[in-house]
């Protein structure tokens, strides 16, 4: 239930091991959160480090595969390309944070990963002001286009067998994977939405590394445009509008790369993103509801998440193979009355 990233990632995991598969949304595919424009595809920092951010490290270096497989299977480009990340440092305690998360990055994300502090005039993509002077490089941030990537999902289900439809009336049988982004937590008492707004311009960046900044996200896309995202929204009283939140968002991103003055602007849009009181990604079966399983919480990063979580909830669903963090367990999240909303 629910064709946004998560549910096609399962029902493409579920498919792929031969099962059948139906997926059904009530407005089409990638009519939530996944519709959008962004796209980043960014790491944690690598301190502190816990299994979900080990589960999310993991997505991220299987993507790269995974993303290419879909392409393959479907005959759609996704748009993923791993073109790395400079982040202008803000001070010279930045700097020396940055540093030591280069040790930590060197620890946590292995050899293939480079985490460099670099002089931010020698810092690769498009020319960023930085006022500290430095900024940080990764290779391992990667992007993809959100609505090209859920497409390519879909044609790629289609594929293998399975079905794609419109429609919110749950099977009386088999296994059904609830991927109905914020409404399901909502029904469930246990989060809802958080709206973003994000644009579009028209300003061909190539390869260009993403830049990051605090709340604030610069995507190269192939298609010769770079997003800009976003703002985090509790409260809303229109969750289609964009407003002078988004005009501010742009302003910083002019401040922060002013090579983007005086792009036009291809589109405004925003969505909601689904996110539980945990703010933790919730996977595995509902309890108390034999069969039934479920996959939200993807909240800031459910792009990058994606492609772990259908293939291990794909493994639970089909072969009762639990490999999922305890930290996504939903049981955990639903008895604790301290989280409900
Ligand atoms: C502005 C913005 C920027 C973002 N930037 C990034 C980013 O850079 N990188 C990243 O990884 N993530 C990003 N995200 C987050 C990402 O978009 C979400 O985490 C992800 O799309 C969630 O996918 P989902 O499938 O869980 O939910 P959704 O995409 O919301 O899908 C849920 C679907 O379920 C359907 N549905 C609901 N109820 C039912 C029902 N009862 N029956 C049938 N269907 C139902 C809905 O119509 C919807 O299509 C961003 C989000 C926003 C809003």
């Amino acid at each position: 239930m629910g064709a946004g990233v998560f549910g096609l990632a399962a029902a493409f995991a579920c498919a792929r091991r031969g099962a059948r598969v139906r997926v059904l949304d009530r407005r089409g595919i990638g009519a939530g959160a996944s519709g959008g424009l962004v796209g980043a595809l960014a790491p944690h920092a690598p301190e502190g480090w816990n299994e979900a951010k080990a589960f999310q490290l993991e997505s991220l270096v299987m993507a790269e595969g995974w993303w290419a497989e879909v392409a393959a299977i479907s005959g759609a480009d996704p748009g993923y390309g791993r073109i790395g990340r400079v982040q202008p440092l803000a001070d010279a305690a930045a700097v020396v944070r940055a540093r030591q998360r280069g040790a930590e990055a060197a620890a946590r994300w292995g050899r293939d990963w480079l985490w460099q502090v670099l002089p931010a005039a020698e810092a690769p993509g498009l020319a960023v002001a930085s006022p500290s002077g430095f900024a940080v490089h990764d290779t391992l941030t990667a992007r993809l286009e959100p609505r090209r990537a859920v497409a390519a999902l879909a044609m790629a289900v289609a594929a293998l067998g399975g079905q794609v439809e419109t429609g919110d009336t749950a099977p009386e049988r088999g296994a059904v994977i609830w991927a109905t982004g914020w409404e399901g937590l909502a029904a469930l008492g246990i989060g809802g939405p958080e709206k973003g707004q994000a644009l579009r311009l028209a300003t061909d960046a190539g390869a260009a590394p993403l830049v990051m900044a605090p709340g604030l996200f610069l995507v190269p896309h192939a298609d010769g445009s770079v997003a800009l995202g976003s703002t985090a929204e509790r409260k809303f009283d229109d969750p289609a509008s964009t407003d002078g939140q988004l005009d501010a968002v742009l302003a910083r991103a002019i401040a922060l790369c002013p090579a983007l003055a005086g792009a036009a602007v291809l589109e405004r849009w925003s969505g909601l993103r689904p996110r539980a009181a945990s703010r933790a990604a919730l996977l595995g079966a509902w309890p108390g509801r034999p069969g039934h399983y479920l996959a939200n919480g993807g909240f800031k990063i459910g792009f990058g998440l994606a492609p772990l979580a259908g293939e291990r909830l794909a493994e639970l669903v089909l072969h009762g193979h639990d490999r999922i963090p305890a930290a996504f367990d939903p049981s955990v999240l639903l008895a604790r009355e301290d989280w409900k909303r």
